[in-house]
C-alpha cells in the first residue's frame, strides 16, 4: 500500500493548467473515478456540515440536544465511510491505475486513508470507542488525593506554581499522577483492541497505521526527531539549567534535588513562569480584536467575515477553550473563543484567526471538495503558530503599537518575550520526543516494562530525574494517549514547518532580512506568498510536498534551532 508521489513542481503546474481549464484529454479510468468521487461526496458533504454545525451548537450552547445531533451525523459519516461496498470500489478505482489527472488521484487516495481505517470489523470499532469513553469519563470524574483529602487540577496546579515546600508539591504531583493507576487496565486493554485492528489491516501495529493513515512513516518521523533531538540538546540544557536554578531557590534546595514536582506542569511541557516576565501587562489595556483586524488586513489576509460569524467571548454554557472550524468548505468559518484582555488570548486568537486564513475561505473553490482543506493537520497547526508566536515579539509590539513609550521598559519587556517563547519551545520540543518515542514502545510492544520505559524518556530527553522508589503507571495520566492517539508528533513538527516557513518568508518576501527581524505586520506581500504557496494548492500536494513546494526543502528542524537558539 503506498501512495502515489511525484515532484510538487509538476503537479503544481498540473494544477494550475487544470485551473485555466486545460485537462489533458480524460481517460475513461479518469471518468469512471469522478463520476465515483462526485456522487460519494454528494451523500458526505451535507452530512460533514450538518456534523461541523451540530459541533458548534454544542459548543456555543453546552445543550445535550446539539451533542447528540453531532453524535448521530458523525455515526451517519462513520456508516458512509465504513461501507464494504464503497471501499471495494475505491480501491479497485486506485489500484487499476490509468488516471490521467493528478487531481482525480490525489483525490481517491485522500479519501482512500480515510475509509480504510474504519474497515475493521464494527464490533471493534464499538469497543474501541467503548473503552476510550470510558477512559475519557474517568480523566474528567478524577479528583486528585493530596494529604487526606481532594482536590480539584486547578488546586494542584496552584501548588505546583506556587508553593515552596517540596514536600507538598510531592504530594500534589503524586495526587495528580492517581489517575494513571486508575486508567491502567482499561488504556492496556484499549492499546490491545488498537493492535488488533491495526493487524487486521495488515499493519505492523497501531503506531505504523496510524502513522501511515496520515501519509507519515515511522522511520522518517524518527530520524526527523532524531536530528531534532540533536539541535535542541544543548540549548535545552542551557535553558532548564537557568529554570532549574530559579525553582532549587525557589524552594531553598539544591539543584541536585530538582524532582519532577519542582516544575509548573506536571509534566514539564510548558516553560515553568520563574523569570518574572510580565506579559499581560502589554495587552490588558488593548482591543485584542482590533488588533487582529489590523495585522491581519495588513498582510491581505482579512478575517473580518470570520469575526462576525465567531462567538468570541465568554458566556454560560460554553466551551471555555478555543478552536477554529470550517463548517461547509464553502466559506462558513468561524472561531470559538473567550477573549480577555492578555498575552494568551492575544496569542490564541492569531493562532486561531491563523487557521481561520487557511480554510476554504481562501482556497480556491476551484480545489475539490475533497482537497478544499489544509494539506495536513501539521500545515495548519505550522501557519497559526507562526502568527501566534508573534504577541511574544518586540518589534510585532512596537509595529502594532502596544509596546511601552520607555525605551528602558520597552527593551526589557521584548528580552522577556523572547525569552518565554524560546524556553517554552525548547521544553516542548523536548517533551514531544517522549511522547512520540513512548507511543512508538506502548503500541510495539505494550507488554514491556511500561513505567520504567517512560521514566527512561523522560530522564533522556527531558532531563528530569525520575522519583526515586517510585514504580507507577504515571505515562497514563497522560490523556492524549487515551483520546488523540499517535498524534502528539504533529505539534512539534507544525512547530518545525512554522519555522521553515518563517525563513522562507524572510528569504523570498522580505528581501533575505534575517529571519529575527522579520515581522509581518502591515506587508501585504506576505498574504500573497501564503496564497500562492500554502493556500492555492489545498490539499492537492500531501503535506512534505507542499512543505518543499513553499519553502525549498523537506521539513527539517535547521530554522527552528536557529530560531530558538539562546
Ligand atoms: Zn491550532
Amino acid at each position: 500500500m503506498t501512495l502515489r508521489k511525484s515532484g510538487a513542481a509538476m503537479i503544481c503546474a498540473l494544477l494550475i493548467l487544470q485551473q485555466a481549464g486545460f485537462s489533458a484529454e480524460p481517460t475513461s479510468q479518469t471518468m469512471k473515478s469522478s463520476a465515483f468521487l462526485k456522487e460519494f461526496v454528494g451523500r458526505l458533504k451535507p452530512l460533514q456540515k450538518k456534523a461541523n454545525l451540530a459541533w458548534w451548537n454544542a459548543s456555543t450552547k453546552g445543550d445535550d440536544q446539539s451533542f447528540q445531533k453531532k453524535q448521530e451525523a458523525e455515526n451517519r459519516i462513520d456508516a458512509l465511510l465504513a461501507s464494504p461496498a464503497e471501499f471495494q470500489l475505491l480501491s479497485t478505482l486506485r489500484e487499476k491505475g490509468g488516471i490521467s489527472d493528478r487531481v482525480v488521484a490525489r483525490q481517491l487516495d485522500v479519501l482512500y486513508l480515510r475509509c480504510l481505517e474504519k474497515q475493521v470489523p464494527s464490533w471493534l470499532l464499538q469497543e474501541m470507542n467503548a473503552k476510550s469513553n470510558s477512559i475519557e469519563k474517568a480523566f474528567n470524574s478524577f479528583r486528585p488525593k493530596v494529604g487526606g483529602g481532594e482536590k480539584s487540577s486547578n488546586e494542584v496546579r496552584n501548588i505546583l506554581q506556587k508553593s515552596a515546600i517540596s514536600a507538598d508539591r510531592q504530594a500534589a504531583w503524586e495526587g495528580s499522577k492517581g489517575v494513571g493507576a486508575v486508567v491502567e487496565k482499561d488504556l492496556l486493554a484499549l492499546v490491545a483492541l488498537r493492535n488488533q485492528a491495526a493487524r487486521e489491516l495488515g499493519f505492523e501495529n497501531y503506531h505504523v497505521m496510524k502513522m501511515f493513515l496520515s501519509e507519515q512513516k515511522q522511520g522518517d518521523i524518527l530520524k526527523l526527531f532524531d536530528e531534532l533531538d540533536e539541535l535542541t540538546r544543548e540549548p535545552f540544557r542551557k535553558a532548564k539549567s537557568e529554570i532549574d536554578e530559579k525553582l532549587a531557590e525557589h524552594c531553598g534546595i539544591e539543584v541536585g534535588e530538582i524532582r519532577p514536582w519542582h516544575y509548573h506542569d506536571p509534566f514539564f511541557q510548558d516553560s515553568p513562569a520563574v523569570f518574572g516576565a510580565d506579559l499581560d501587562g502589554l495587552y490588558s489595556k488593548q482591543d485584542i480584536l482590533k488588533l487582529c483586524r489590523v495585522f491581519y488586513s495588513g498582510i491581505d489576509l482579512p478575517i473580518e467575515d470570520v469575526l462576525e460569524r465567531s462567538d468570541l467571548f465568554e458566556k454560560q454554557g460554553k466551551s471555555p477553550h478555543a478552536f477554529c472550524t470550517d463548517i461547509d468548505r464553502d466559506g462558513d468559518v468561524r472561531v470559538l473563543a473567550n477573549v480577555v484582555p492578555s498575552e494568551r488570548w492575544m496569542e490564541t486568537m492569531l493562532h486561531e484567526l491563523g487557521h481561520a486564513v487557511y480554510s476554504s475561505k481562501n482556497i480556491p473553490n476551484t480545489v475539490p471538495y475533497l482537497l478544499r482543506e489544509q494539506s495536513h493537520i501539521l500545515t495548519t497547526e505550522g501557519i497559526a503558530m507562526m502568527f501566534g508566536r508573534l504577541s511574544k515579539n518586540g518589534l510585532w509590539h512596537e509595529k502594532m503599537g502596544v509596546a511601552s513609550d520607555d525605551p528602558a521598559t520597552r527593551r526589557k519587556v521584548s528580552n522577556d518575550a523572547a525569552r518565554v517563547l524560546r524556553n517554552q519551545l525548547l521544553i516542548f520540543s523536548r517533551w514531544c520526543q517522549v511522547m512520540l518515542r513512548f507511543e512508538k514502545g506502548l503500541y510495539e510492544n505494550p507488554k514491556q516494562d511500561l513505567n520504567k520505559l517512560w521514566w527512561d524518556l523522560v530522564e533522556k530527553y527531558q532531563m528530569v530525574k525520575r522519583p526515586e522508589n517510585r514504580d507507577a503507571p504515571d505515562y497514563a495520566s497522560k490523556i492524549h494517549i487515551v483520546v488523540a492517539p499517535v498524534y502528539y508528533h504533529n505539534y512539534m513538527m507544525g512547530e518545525l514547518f512554522a519555522s521553515q516557513l518563517h525563513h522562507a518568508i524572510a528569504r523570498d518576501v522580505a528581501d533575505g532580512a534575517a529571519p529575527r527581524k522579520v515581522i509581518y505586520a502591515d506587508d501585504p506581500r506576505v498574504g500573497e506568498f501564503l496564497k500562492q504557496k500554502i493556500l492555492a494548492p489545498g490539499a492537492t500536494l500531501a503535506w512534505d510536498e507542499l512543505t518543499e513546494f513553499a519553502t525549498g526543502e523537506r521539513l527539517n528542524p535547521k530554522a527552528f534551532a536557529e530560531d530558538f537558539r539562546p
